[in-house]
């Protein structure tokens, strides 16, 4: 089969619509079929109930080609996905010799005793056939019915993911579409006015531009569909060079590229390497810092110096705190240097501030002091934004990290 192939995708399970469980599933699926070329036009989760998920999956058929199911597979009774499915394509499940046997073997390998609602797990059809599961118990289903498929996969990530490579993958339909996409990620820039500024792009049919409002800042997503890789490539190419004109003094990177791993791409260019002294993010820099892979090329470390005792003993000056106050340009500043100083970095980042409920030393929550300071360079800058403990330190880290690549670009510049 080779044609313009549409999916959606069905997660079950009612602990997802109660809000329990995150629907990572889903977004790993909508990302796997946009790589084979295939369109999902729609995704849904339905709870634990037979009624609900066959109606779900019979109304799915009606609009495309191919039908993904995640969860349902337990043994438990609340597990229905495999007689919603018989029940759609009206058809009697029973016992697969093999399948049987593969579970017994797995049990006795497992020490465990097998119990009788384990033998749904055995279950086959005679529209499907069995995706063996090297990593659990619930084998899926491949169906093919009425020209279409059902694919359904067991719940948990980790098995699911690993048999959609294992199993799935090499048996989907190819799709006559290519879908090329490319993020460009941006700091320092509000969503409106970046959508001004590329206005003339947006409405456009070939490729698809989409702005998305991120943590990191404002991301445009450029994606084209064409009957070959390259075509569709050279569609968004001539577009993204021209996005690239017009926003290039806020772009940071592409793709999978973050805030860190431009500044990291920065730094190690220049041979320079930069630390931290934090206070009111209490840690949060460096928890970022360290989840970019290969930043020991640059980042030395960080000290939490949460309280005065502590940012003294690291090397602030005593009479600046009691001068200026702990949240306060002087002290973040001292800060900065201090983490120069301490690590024997090039450059220092520090965080100073209140991030609330309540205010401190006159000062209002969310109230904060940054500064970053480098060779030749000393830069501060004062946070004022209320909000959740957590939010006020995330947003501390955001503005830090926007700005510092900022201020290594232009650096790099002069
Ligand atoms: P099931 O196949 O329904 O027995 O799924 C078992 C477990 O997989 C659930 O209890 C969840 O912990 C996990 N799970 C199910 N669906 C999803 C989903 N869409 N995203 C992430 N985890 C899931
Ligand atoms: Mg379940």
């Amino acid at each position: 089969m080779n044609k313009t192939i549409l999916a959606e995708i069905i997660s079950v399970g009612t602990e997802l619509l109660l809000g329990e469980i995150i629907d990572t599933n889903a977004a790993f699926l909508a990302e796997k079929l946009r790589d084979k070329g295939i369109f999902v036009y729609r995704k849904s989760t339905v709870g634990d109930n037979i009624l609900r998920l066959t109606t779900a999956i019979k109304e799915a058929m009606q609009r495309a080609d191919l039908i993904i199911i995640g969860g349902g597979l337990g043994p438990t009774e609340d597990d229905m996905t495999r007689e919603a499915i018989a029940s759609v394509v009206n058809e009697k499940p029973f016992i697969d010799d093999q399948l049987f046997e593969n579970l017994r073997q797995m049990f006795v390998a497992r020490g465990r005793e097998m119990t009788e609602n384990n033998h749904k797990q055995a279950w086959l059809i005679e529209s499907a056939i069995a995706l063996p599961n090297p990593v659990g118990t619930a084998a899926g289903w491949f169906v093919t019915f009425d020209e279409k498929m059902i694919v359904a996969l067991p719940g948990p990530p980790h098995e699911l993911k690993k048999m959609w490579h294992e199993q799935v993958e090499s048996r989907l339909p190819i799709s006559d579409q290519f879908i090329y996409h490319r993020t460009i990620h941006t700091a320092g820039i509000g969503e409106s006015d970046l959508a001004a500024r590329i206005g003339q792009f947006t409405n456009m049919e070939s490729p698809g531009i989409g702005t998305y409002a991120r943590n990191s800042g404002v991301d445009v997503r450029i994606a084209a569909v064409a009957p070959s890789i390259e075509q569709a490539k050279a569609i968004a190419d001539s577009v993204i060079m021209e996005i690239e004109a017009i926003l290039a003094p806020w772009i940071f990177g592409y793709d999978d590229e973050t805030l860190v791993s431009a500044i990291m791409k920065q730094l190690t260019a220049a041979g320079q390497t930069f630390s931290c002294v934090e206070s009111v993010t209490g840690g949060n820099l460096a928890a970022e810092i360290t989840d970019c892979p290969g930043i020991s090329s640059c980042f030395k470390g960080s000290l939490t110096a949460y309280t005065n005792d502590v940012k003294i003993r690291a090397g602030v000056a005593e009479e600046l705190i009691r001068e200026h106050g702990v949240v306060s340009e002087q002290v973040v500043l001292a800060m900065a240097e201090t983490a120069r100083k301490m690590f024997n970095a090039d450059w220092g980042l520090a965080t100073t501030g209140v991030a609330g409920p309540d205010g401190l030393e006159g000062k209002k929550p969310g109230t904060a002091w940054i500064a970053v300071v480098g060779p030749n360079l000393e830069w501060s800058q004062l946070v004022d934004w209320p909000g959740s403990r957590q939010m006020v330190k995330n947003r501390i880290c955001r503005i830090v990290f926007q700005s510092f690549f900022k201020l290594l670009k232009e650096a790099k510049c002069r």
